[in-house]
Protein backbone atom coordinates (compact mmCIF):
# COMPACT_ATOMS: atom_id res chain seq x y z
CA UNK A 1 0.00 0.00 0.00
CA UNK A 2 1.35 3.54 -1.31
CA UNK A 3 1.91 5.81 1.73
CA UNK A 4 -0.69 8.63 2.54
CA UNK A 5 -0.01 11.20 -0.03
CA UNK A 6 -1.87 15.00 0.58
CA UNK A 7 -1.75 18.46 -1.32
CA UNK A 8 0.46 20.54 0.89
CA UNK A 9 0.18 24.53 -0.08
CA UNK A 10 3.45 25.22 1.18
CA UNK A 11 4.89 23.63 -1.68
CA UNK A 12 1.48 23.49 -4.63
CA UNK A 13 2.36 19.54 -4.66
CA UNK A 14 0.79 16.40 -3.75
CA UNK A 15 3.32 15.08 -1.07
CA UNK A 16 3.84 12.06 0.91
CA UNK A 17 2.60 12.14 4.36
CA UNK A 18 5.50 11.72 7.06
CA UNK A 19 4.44 13.35 10.64
CA UNK A 20 7.01 13.97 13.02
CA UNK A 21 6.53 11.63 15.39
CA UNK A 22 6.10 8.43 13.91
CA UNK A 23 2.57 7.27 14.49
CA UNK A 24 1.06 10.61 15.69
CA UNK A 25 -0.55 13.23 14.19
CA UNK A 26 -0.92 16.82 15.35
CA UNK A 27 -3.56 18.62 13.56
CA UNK A 28 -5.26 21.20 13.87
CA UNK A 29 -7.93 23.13 11.75
CA UNK A 30 -9.69 26.91 11.70
CA UNK A 31 -12.56 26.20 13.16
CA UNK A 32 -16.30 28.45 13.17
CA UNK A 33 -16.80 31.95 13.56
CA UNK A 34 -20.09 31.76 15.97
CA UNK A 35 -21.88 34.81 15.42
CA UNK A 36 -24.65 33.14 12.83
CA UNK A 37 -25.08 29.08 11.93
CA UNK A 38 -23.01 27.97 10.13
CA UNK A 39 -23.95 27.35 6.34
CA UNK A 40 -23.23 24.85 4.16
CA UNK A 41 -20.07 26.10 2.62
CA UNK A 42 -19.08 26.03 6.22
CA UNK A 43 -20.10 22.66 6.55
CA UNK A 44 -18.14 21.42 3.30
CA UNK A 45 -14.65 22.51 5.48
CA UNK A 46 -15.78 20.79 8.21
CA UNK A 47 -16.43 17.30 6.22
CA UNK A 48 -12.52 17.93 4.91
CA UNK A 49 -11.44 18.33 8.16
CA UNK A 50 -12.79 15.13 9.21
CA UNK A 51 -12.71 13.11 6.16
CA UNK A 52 -9.02 13.78 6.68
CA UNK A 53 -8.85 12.88 10.57
CA UNK A 54 -10.95 9.09 9.35
CA UNK A 55 -8.54 8.87 6.81
CA UNK A 56 -5.50 9.55 8.66
CA UNK A 57 -7.20 6.77 11.41
CA UNK A 58 -7.58 4.79 8.13
CA UNK A 59 -3.66 4.76 7.71
CA UNK A 60 -2.91 3.70 11.63
CA UNK A 61 -2.36 6.99 13.16
CA UNK A 62 -3.31 8.69 16.28
CA UNK A 63 -4.54 11.46 15.17
CA UNK A 64 -4.12 15.02 17.88
CA UNK A 65 -7.06 16.85 16.67
CA UNK A 66 -7.27 20.53 17.88
CA UNK A 67 -10.41 22.95 16.78
CA UNK A 68 -10.58 26.36 17.46
CA UNK A 69 -13.86 28.59 18.13
CA UNK A 70 -13.90 32.05 17.14
CA UNK A 71 -15.47 34.29 19.69
CA UNK A 72 -13.96 37.67 19.81
CA UNK A 73 -11.67 39.34 17.42
CA UNK A 74 -12.78 38.30 13.70
CA UNK A 75 -14.23 41.82 12.18
CA UNK A 76 -16.38 42.25 9.46
CA UNK A 77 -13.56 41.99 6.90
CA UNK A 78 -10.92 39.73 7.59
CA UNK A 79 -8.00 42.34 8.17
CA UNK A 80 -8.42 44.59 10.94
CA UNK A 81 -11.79 46.82 9.70
CA UNK A 82 -15.14 47.15 10.39
CA UNK A 83 -16.65 45.65 13.50
CA UNK A 84 -16.31 42.38 15.46
CA UNK A 85 -18.56 40.09 14.06
CA UNK A 86 -20.05 38.60 17.28
CA UNK A 87 -20.83 42.19 19.12
CA UNK A 88 -22.54 43.16 15.71
CA UNK A 89 -24.98 40.30 16.09
CA UNK A 90 -25.01 40.60 20.30
CA UNK A 91 -26.22 44.33 19.21
CA UNK A 92 -28.41 43.20 16.79
CA UNK A 93 -29.92 40.81 18.76
CA UNK A 94 -30.06 42.61 22.24
CA UNK A 95 -27.81 39.67 23.64
CA UNK A 96 -23.94 39.69 25.12
CA UNK A 97 -21.61 38.22 22.92
CA UNK A 98 -21.33 35.22 25.59
CA UNK A 99 -24.87 34.27 25.20
CA UNK A 100 -24.49 34.68 20.83
CA UNK A 101 -21.42 32.41 20.91
CA UNK A 102 -22.95 29.58 23.05
CA UNK A 103 -26.35 29.66 20.87
CA UNK A 104 -23.68 29.14 17.86
CA UNK A 105 -21.77 26.84 19.11
CA UNK A 106 -24.64 24.79 20.11
CA UNK A 107 -26.27 24.91 16.62
CA UNK A 108 -22.94 24.34 14.99
CA UNK A 109 -22.21 20.82 17.52
CA UNK A 110 -26.00 19.77 16.49
CA UNK A 111 -25.10 19.93 12.48
CA UNK A 112 -21.94 18.35 12.86
CA UNK A 113 -23.23 15.05 14.99
CA UNK A 114 -26.00 15.30 12.43
CA UNK A 115 -23.03 15.35 9.48
CA UNK A 116 -21.07 12.67 11.30
CA UNK A 117 -18.31 14.71 11.98
CA UNK A 118 -16.58 14.12 14.92
CA UNK A 119 -15.26 17.14 16.95
CA UNK A 120 -12.87 16.83 19.67
CA UNK A 121 -14.14 17.12 23.13
CA UNK A 122 -14.44 20.75 24.41
CA UNK A 123 -10.88 21.93 26.24
CA UNK A 124 -11.38 21.86 29.98
CA UNK A 125 -11.90 25.00 31.88
CA UNK A 126 -8.68 26.86 33.57
CA UNK A 127 -5.30 26.27 33.29
CA UNK A 128 -3.61 23.08 32.62
CA UNK A 129 0.43 22.27 33.32
CA UNK A 130 -0.11 19.92 30.19
CA UNK A 131 -3.03 20.46 28.32
CA UNK A 132 -4.95 17.61 26.18
CA UNK A 133 -3.71 17.47 22.46
CA UNK A 134 -7.01 17.05 21.13
CA UNK A 135 -9.57 19.78 22.00
CA UNK A 136 -12.42 21.84 20.87
CA UNK A 137 -10.87 25.21 22.47
CA UNK A 138 -12.90 29.23 22.30
CA UNK A 139 -10.61 32.27 21.71
CA UNK A 140 -12.09 33.83 24.98
CA UNK A 141 -10.97 31.24 27.13
CA UNK A 142 -7.28 31.60 25.57
CA UNK A 143 -6.20 35.34 26.09
CA UNK A 144 -3.46 34.33 28.50
CA UNK A 145 -1.72 32.02 25.52
CA UNK A 146 -2.28 34.75 23.00
CA UNK A 147 -1.03 37.58 25.22
CA UNK A 148 2.40 35.21 25.73
CA UNK A 149 2.65 34.82 21.98
CA UNK A 150 2.64 38.56 21.46
CA UNK A 151 4.96 39.27 23.96
CA UNK A 152 7.54 36.75 22.33
CA UNK A 153 6.63 38.45 18.97
CA UNK A 154 7.40 41.94 20.30
CA UNK A 155 10.43 41.05 22.45
CA UNK A 156 11.99 39.10 19.04
CA UNK A 157 11.72 43.00 17.32
CA UNK A 158 8.50 41.88 14.84
CA UNK A 159 5.39 43.26 17.04
CA UNK A 160 5.21 47.15 17.84
CA UNK A 161 2.97 48.87 20.34
CA UNK A 162 1.15 52.26 19.25
CA UNK A 163 -1.65 53.93 21.09
CA UNK A 164 -4.60 52.20 18.53
CA UNK A 165 -2.44 49.14 19.26
CA UNK A 166 0.12 45.75 19.08
CA UNK A 167 0.77 45.75 15.30
CA UNK A 168 2.77 42.70 13.08
CA UNK A 169 5.82 44.26 11.04
CA UNK A 170 5.26 42.55 8.37
CA UNK A 171 7.73 44.48 6.17
CA UNK A 172 10.30 43.36 8.64
CA UNK A 173 9.27 39.84 8.52
CA UNK A 174 9.10 39.37 4.92
CA UNK A 175 11.88 42.19 3.88
CA UNK A 176 11.32 44.39 1.24
CA UNK A 177 9.10 43.83 -1.25
CA UNK A 178 9.18 39.69 -0.07
CA UNK A 179 6.81 37.25 -1.27
CA UNK A 180 3.95 35.63 1.26
CA UNK A 181 5.38 32.05 1.87
CA UNK A 182 2.04 30.74 1.13
CA UNK A 183 0.03 32.37 -0.69
CA UNK A 184 3.03 33.67 -3.07
CA UNK A 185 1.82 37.40 -3.58
CA UNK A 186 3.29 40.80 -3.61
CA UNK A 187 3.08 42.59 -0.40
CA UNK A 188 0.95 45.41 -2.54
CA UNK A 189 -0.99 42.57 -4.02
CA UNK A 190 -2.03 41.35 -0.53
CA UNK A 191 -2.69 45.16 0.10
CA UNK A 192 -4.97 45.08 -2.91
CA UNK A 193 -7.04 42.28 -2.00
CA UNK A 194 -7.17 42.88 1.74
CA UNK A 195 -8.77 46.63 1.30
CA UNK A 196 -6.78 47.18 4.47
CA UNK A 197 -7.56 50.11 6.93
CA UNK A 198 -4.86 51.95 7.06
CA UNK A 199 -4.50 53.20 10.90
CA UNK A 200 -1.68 56.36 10.90
CA UNK A 201 -0.39 54.53 13.62
CA UNK A 202 0.95 51.37 11.33
CA UNK A 203 4.31 51.73 10.50
CA UNK A 204 3.49 50.38 7.07
CA UNK A 205 -0.29 49.52 5.52
CA UNK A 206 0.37 45.74 5.41
CA UNK A 207 0.48 45.64 9.26
CA UNK A 208 -2.23 43.90 11.24
CA UNK A 209 -3.19 43.72 15.01
CA UNK A 210 -2.22 41.81 17.51
CA UNK A 211 -3.68 43.43 19.80
CA UNK A 212 -6.45 46.22 19.73
CA UNK A 213 -5.72 48.83 21.95
CA UNK A 214 -8.25 52.26 22.96
CA UNK A 215 -11.66 51.09 21.51
CA UNK A 216 -14.25 51.88 24.16
CA UNK A 217 -17.09 50.62 22.15
CA UNK A 218 -15.66 46.89 22.42
CA UNK A 219 -17.80 45.20 24.40
CA UNK A 220 -15.17 42.23 24.91
CA UNK A 221 -11.89 43.28 26.98
CA UNK A 222 -8.61 42.06 28.81
CA UNK A 223 -5.96 43.33 30.56
CA UNK A 224 -2.53 43.01 28.70
CA UNK A 225 0.77 44.52 29.36
CA UNK A 226 0.06 46.90 26.59
CA UNK A 227 -3.37 48.01 27.98
CA UNK A 228 -6.92 46.78 28.04
CA UNK A 229 -7.83 45.49 24.63
CA UNK A 230 -8.55 42.65 22.37
CA UNK A 231 -6.70 40.43 20.12
CA UNK A 232 -6.74 40.70 17.22
CA UNK A 233 -8.11 37.69 14.86
CA UNK A 234 -5.26 35.85 13.95
CA UNK A 235 -3.30 35.54 16.65
CA UNK A 236 -5.67 32.93 18.23
CA UNK A 237 -4.61 30.29 15.78
CA UNK A 238 -1.43 30.61 16.38
CA UNK A 239 -1.35 30.85 19.72
CA UNK A 240 -3.94 28.10 20.63
CA UNK A 241 -2.48 25.61 17.47
CA UNK A 242 1.16 25.83 19.71
CA UNK A 243 -0.55 25.31 23.46
CA UNK A 244 -2.60 22.30 22.86
CA UNK A 245 -0.21 20.85 19.68
CA UNK A 246 3.41 22.08 19.93
CA UNK A 247 5.16 25.06 18.30
CA UNK A 248 5.48 22.60 15.19
CA UNK A 249 2.41 21.04 13.91
CA UNK A 250 2.19 18.14 11.53
CA UNK A 251 -0.76 19.63 9.15
CA UNK A 252 -3.00 23.21 9.39
CA UNK A 253 -6.18 22.58 7.85
CA UNK A 254 -8.29 25.84 6.52
CA UNK A 255 -10.72 26.85 3.73
CA UNK A 256 -9.27 28.22 0.19
CA UNK A 257 -10.31 32.13 1.40
CA UNK A 258 -7.40 31.15 4.39
CA UNK A 259 -4.36 31.67 1.96
CA UNK A 260 -3.87 35.03 1.07
CA UNK A 261 -4.54 36.84 4.82
CA UNK A 262 -5.73 34.27 7.78
CA UNK A 263 -2.55 31.94 7.07
CA UNK A 264 0.11 33.86 5.78
CA UNK A 265 -0.31 35.94 9.39
CA UNK A 266 -0.65 33.07 11.20
CA UNK A 267 2.44 31.53 9.85
CA UNK A 268 4.13 35.17 9.99
CA UNK A 269 3.22 35.16 13.79
CA UNK A 270 3.96 31.86 15.11
CA UNK A 271 7.76 31.59 13.28
CA UNK A 272 8.49 34.80 14.41
CA UNK A 273 7.67 33.97 18.05
CA UNK A 274 9.42 30.83 18.15
CA UNK A 275 11.97 30.98 15.36
CA UNK A 276 10.57 27.27 14.05
CA UNK A 277 8.42 25.79 11.54
CA UNK A 278 4.70 26.34 12.06
CA UNK A 279 2.79 23.44 9.73
CA UNK A 280 4.99 21.50 7.86
CA UNK A 281 1.81 20.31 6.09
CA UNK A 282 -1.36 23.25 5.37
CA UNK A 283 -4.41 21.60 3.30
CA UNK A 284 -7.30 24.02 1.91
CA UNK A 285 -10.95 22.60 0.95
CA UNK A 286 -11.80 24.71 -2.25
CA UNK A 287 -15.56 25.90 -2.10
CA UNK A 288 -19.01 24.94 -1.77
CA UNK A 289 -20.67 27.78 -4.60
CA UNK A 290 -24.36 28.07 -5.63
CA UNK A 291 -25.65 27.32 -9.36
CA UNK A 292 -24.39 30.03 -10.80
CA UNK A 293 -20.73 29.88 -9.44
CA UNK A 294 -22.14 31.95 -6.99
CA UNK A 295 -19.76 32.70 -3.68
CA UNK A 296 -21.82 31.13 -0.51
CA UNK A 297 -20.60 33.18 2.03
CA UNK A 298 -22.42 34.64 5.48
CA UNK A 299 -21.73 38.03 4.26
CA UNK A 300 -23.33 37.62 1.37
CA UNK A 301 -26.31 37.55 3.64
CA UNK A 302 -28.58 34.16 1.86
CA UNK A 303 -27.29 30.77 2.42
CA UNK A 304 -28.10 27.38 2.38
CA UNK A 305 -27.92 25.74 6.29
CA UNK A 306 -28.10 22.34 6.89
CA UNK A 307 -31.81 23.26 8.76
CA UNK A 308 -32.87 23.79 4.85
CA UNK A 309 -32.40 20.00 3.84
CA UNK A 310 -33.91 19.08 7.48
CA UNK A 311 -37.25 20.89 6.29
CA UNK A 312 -36.92 19.26 2.93
CA UNK A 313 -37.03 16.12 4.43
CA UNK A 314 -33.33 15.33 3.73
CA UNK A 315 -31.22 13.18 5.10
CA UNK A 316 -28.63 15.15 6.49
CA UNK A 317 -25.87 12.57 5.34
CA UNK A 318 -26.88 13.06 1.81
CA UNK A 319 -24.48 16.19 1.95
CA UNK A 320 -21.77 14.74 3.67
CA UNK A 321 -22.02 12.29 0.83
CA UNK A 322 -22.70 15.13 -1.96
CA UNK A 323 -19.49 16.19 -0.51
CA UNK A 324 -17.27 13.06 -0.50
CA UNK A 325 -18.20 12.86 -4.47
CA UNK A 326 -15.97 16.08 -4.99
CA UNK A 327 -12.62 16.01 -4.56
CA UNK A 328 -12.20 18.25 -1.35
CA UNK A 329 -9.85 20.58 -3.82
CA UNK A 330 -12.35 21.18 -6.56
CA UNK A 331 -15.16 23.81 -6.20
CA UNK A 332 -18.23 21.99 -5.57
CA UNK A 333 -21.77 22.95 -6.99
CA UNK A 334 -24.79 22.99 -4.62
CA UNK A 335 -28.15 22.45 -5.48
CA UNK A 336 -31.36 20.39 -3.95
CA UNK A 337 -31.12 18.38 -7.12
CA UNK A 338 -27.72 17.31 -6.35
CA UNK A 339 -28.51 16.43 -2.69
CA UNK A 340 -31.26 14.19 -3.59
CA UNK A 341 -29.31 12.40 -6.13
CA UNK A 342 -26.59 11.66 -3.63
CA UNK A 343 -29.31 10.72 -1.35
CA UNK A 344 -30.49 7.87 -3.42
CA UNK A 345 -26.93 6.59 -3.79
CA UNK A 346 -27.38 6.34 0.55
CA UNK A 347 -30.69 4.58 0.27
CA UNK A 348 -29.40 2.26 -2.11
CA UNK A 349 -26.55 1.56 0.33
CA UNK A 350 -28.79 1.01 2.57
CA UNK A 351 -30.95 -1.53 1.22
CA UNK A 352 -27.91 -3.23 0.02
CA UNK A 353 -26.87 -3.57 3.84
CA UNK A 354 -30.05 -4.90 4.87
CA UNK A 355 -30.23 -7.22 2.01
CA UNK A 356 -27.07 -8.48 3.26
CA UNK A 357 -28.06 -9.04 6.72
CA UNK A 358 -31.09 -10.53 5.79
CA UNK A 359 -29.57 -13.31 3.41
CA UNK A 360 -27.27 -14.25 6.27
CA UNK A 361 -24.27 -13.65 4.80
CA UNK A 362 -22.86 -11.18 7.44
CA UNK A 363 -22.33 -14.83 9.50
CA UNK A 364 -19.73 -16.01 6.83
CA UNK A 365 -16.39 -13.79 6.92
CA UNK A 366 -16.78 -11.47 3.67
CA UNK A 367 -15.93 -12.95 0.21
CA UNK A 368 -11.92 -12.85 -0.88
CA UNK A 369 -13.21 -11.43 -3.84
CA UNK A 370 -13.59 -8.19 -1.44
CA UNK A 371 -9.75 -7.71 -0.98
CA UNK A 372 -9.15 -6.00 -4.59
CA UNK A 373 -11.49 -3.80 -3.38
CA UNK A 374 -10.54 -2.63 0.00
CA UNK A 375 -6.83 -2.26 -1.20
CA UNK A 376 -7.98 -0.09 -4.20
CA UNK A 377 -10.31 1.93 -1.96
CA UNK A 378 -7.15 2.47 0.49
CA UNK A 379 -5.05 3.55 -2.89
CA UNK A 380 -7.35 5.93 -3.86
CA UNK A 381 -7.80 7.59 -0.11
CA UNK A 382 -4.46 7.76 -0.02
CA UNK A 383 -3.76 9.13 -3.27
CA UNK A 384 -4.70 12.86 -1.79
CA UNK A 385 -7.93 11.71 -0.91
CA UNK A 386 -9.52 11.05 -3.53
CA UNK A 387 -12.96 10.38 -2.40
CA UNK A 388 -15.22 10.57 -5.57
CA UNK A 389 -13.02 7.42 -6.64
CA UNK A 390 -13.46 5.97 -3.37
CA UNK A 391 -17.38 6.08 -3.72
CA UNK A 392 -17.11 4.59 -7.17
CA UNK A 393 -15.61 1.84 -5.52
CA UNK A 394 -17.73 1.17 -3.12
CA UNK A 395 -21.08 1.18 -5.53
CA UNK A 396 -18.90 -1.21 -7.64
CA UNK A 397 -18.34 -3.66 -5.06
CA UNK A 398 -22.01 -3.32 -4.07
CA UNK A 399 -23.11 -4.06 -8.25
CA UNK A 400 -20.72 -6.77 -8.06
CA UNK A 401 -22.34 -8.51 -5.05
CA UNK A 402 -25.72 -8.52 -6.59
CA UNK A 403 -24.61 -9.69 -9.21
CA UNK A 404 -22.50 -12.58 -8.05
CA UNK A 405 -25.64 -13.76 -5.90
CA UNK A 406 -23.06 -13.32 -3.14
CA UNK A 407 -23.77 -10.52 -0.59
CA UNK A 408 -21.08 -11.30 1.93
CA UNK A 409 -19.66 -8.19 1.93
CA UNK A 410 -20.93 -6.00 4.87
CA UNK A 411 -17.88 -6.08 6.89
CA UNK A 412 -16.03 -4.29 3.79
CA UNK A 413 -18.66 -2.15 3.12
CA UNK A 414 -18.79 -0.96 6.77
CA UNK A 415 -14.93 -0.93 7.00
CA UNK A 416 -15.63 1.77 4.13
CA UNK A 417 -17.84 3.47 5.68
CA UNK A 418 -15.09 4.07 8.99
CA UNK A 419 -13.69 6.47 6.18
CA UNK A 420 -17.42 7.58 4.34
CA UNK A 421 -19.05 8.68 7.36
CA UNK A 422 -21.98 8.00 6.08
CA UNK A 423 -23.81 6.28 9.05
CA UNK A 424 -24.33 2.72 7.19
CA UNK A 425 -24.11 0.71 10.49
CA UNK A 426 -26.42 3.16 12.84
CA UNK A 427 -29.07 3.09 10.13
CA UNK A 428 -29.09 -0.81 9.54
CA UNK A 429 -29.09 -0.97 13.27
CA UNK A 430 -31.84 0.89 13.57
CA UNK A 431 -34.33 -0.85 10.73
CA UNK A 432 -32.98 -4.25 12.46
CA UNK A 433 -34.36 -3.21 15.75
CA UNK A 434 -37.47 -1.84 14.25
CA UNK A 435 -37.91 -4.87 12.24
CA UNK A 436 -37.18 -7.15 15.00
CA UNK A 437 -39.59 -5.74 17.16
CA UNK A 438 -42.43 -5.72 14.75
CA UNK A 439 -41.25 -9.66 13.84
CA UNK A 440 -41.34 -10.68 17.47
CA UNK A 441 -44.46 -9.85 18.18
CA UNK A 442 -46.47 -10.79 15.29
CA UNK A 443 -43.99 -14.10 16.09
CA UNK A 444 -46.11 -14.14 19.56
CA UNK A 445 -49.42 -13.32 18.28
CA UNK A 446 -49.04 -16.72 16.19
CA UNK A 447 -47.94 -18.62 18.85
CA UNK A 448 -50.84 -18.04 21.10
CA UNK A 449 -53.16 -19.03 18.17
CA UNK A 450 -51.27 -22.22 17.45
CA UNK A 451 -52.14 -22.76 21.28
CA UNK A 452 -55.61 -21.99 21.06
CA UNK A 453 -55.78 -24.10 18.48
CA UNK A 454 -54.26 -27.02 19.58
CA UNK A 455 -56.53 -26.56 23.16
CA UNK A 456 -59.39 -26.93 20.44
CA UNK A 457 -57.40 -29.80 18.96
CA UNK A 458 -57.52 -28.40 15.22
CA UNK A 459 -54.23 -30.20 15.04
CA UNK A 460 -53.93 -29.18 10.99
CA UNK A 461 -54.37 -25.65 11.84
CA UNK A 462 -52.19 -25.62 14.61
CA UNK A 463 -49.47 -27.81 11.90
CA UNK A 464 -49.89 -25.06 9.31
CA UNK A 465 -48.70 -22.47 12.07
CA UNK A 466 -45.83 -24.18 13.36
CA UNK A 467 -44.53 -23.86 9.48
CA UNK A 468 -45.17 -20.19 9.44
CA UNK A 469 -43.82 -19.72 12.96
CA UNK A 470 -40.72 -21.64 12.23
CA UNK A 471 -40.07 -19.17 9.02
CA UNK A 472 -40.40 -16.22 10.53
CA UNK A 473 -38.44 -17.06 13.72
CA UNK A 474 -35.71 -18.07 11.59
CA UNK A 475 -35.53 -15.18 9.88
CA UNK A 476 -35.24 -13.66 13.43
CA UNK A 477 -32.55 -15.60 14.36
CA UNK A 478 -34.67 -17.78 16.42
CA UNK A 479 -35.73 -21.40 16.39
CA UNK A 480 -39.41 -22.78 17.45
CA UNK A 481 -37.81 -26.00 20.38
CA UNK A 482 -40.49 -28.94 21.46
CA UNK A 483 -39.69 -28.84 25.30
CA UNK A 484 -41.72 -31.25 27.54
CA UNK A 485 -45.37 -30.82 28.31
CA UNK A 486 -46.28 -30.86 24.83
CA UNK A 487 -45.03 -26.76 24.43
CA UNK A 488 -42.47 -25.59 22.21
CA UNK A 489 -40.26 -21.95 23.01
CA UNK A 490 -38.32 -19.29 20.66
CA UNK A 491 -34.73 -19.88 21.41
CA UNK A 492 -31.75 -18.36 19.52
CA UNK A 493 -30.73 -20.08 16.58
CA UNK A 494 -27.32 -21.65 16.66
CA UNK A 495 -24.73 -19.81 14.41
CA UNK A 496 -23.60 -21.90 11.38
CA UNK A 497 -19.82 -22.28 11.83
P1 LIG B 1 -15.84 31.12 9.19
O1 LIG B 1 -16.88 30.63 10.17
O2 LIG B 1 -16.36 32.20 8.29
O3 LIG B 1 -14.56 31.52 9.89
O4 LIG B 1 -15.50 29.90 8.24
C1 LIG B 1 -15.30 28.62 8.70
C2 LIG B 1 -14.63 27.75 7.66
O5 LIG B 1 -15.46 27.60 6.50
C3 LIG B 1 -13.32 28.31 7.14
O6 LIG B 1 -12.37 27.24 7.06
C4 LIG B 1 -13.66 28.85 5.76
O7 LIG B 1 -12.54 28.83 4.92
C5 LIG B 1 -14.70 27.84 5.31
N1 LIG B 1 -15.63 28.32 4.28
C6 LIG B 1 -16.30 29.50 4.26
N2 LIG B 1 -17.12 29.56 3.19
C7 LIG B 1 -16.98 28.40 2.51
C8 LIG B 1 -17.57 27.84 1.31
N3 LIG B 1 -18.49 28.47 0.61
N4 LIG B 1 -17.16 26.60 0.91
C9 LIG B 1 -16.25 25.91 1.62
N5 LIG B 1 -15.65 26.37 2.76
C10 LIG B 1 -16.02 27.60 3.20
ZN1 LIG C 1 -7.36 30.08 11.99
Amino acid sequence: MKPFQIYNSLHRAVEEFVPLKPGIVTFYSCGPTVYLPQHLGNMRAYVFVDTLRRALRFNGYDVRHVMNITDVGHMTSDADAGEDKIEKTARAQGKSPREVADFYIAQFKRDCAALNIELPPDAPAGDHPKPPQSALCRATDNIDAMIAVIGRIVANGYGYVTPSGVYFDVEKWRGPGGIGRLARQSLSDQYASQRLEHSPDKKSPHDFALWVLNQPNHLMQWDSPWGRGYPGWHIECSAMSMKYLGETLDIHSGGLDHIPVHHENEIAQSESATGHPFARYFVHNAFLVGMEGAKISKSAGRFPVLDDLIAAGINPLAFRMLCLGAKYRSELAFSISAVEAMELKLDYLDEFCRNAQRSGATDFEDAAWTNAYLESFHEEINQDLNTPRALAIVLDMVGEAYRRGDLSVLNTLLRFDELLGLGLAERLNESLSEERASGLLQLENLQQERERARASRDFKRADELRVQINQQADRLGYELRDVPGGRSILTPKRRRS
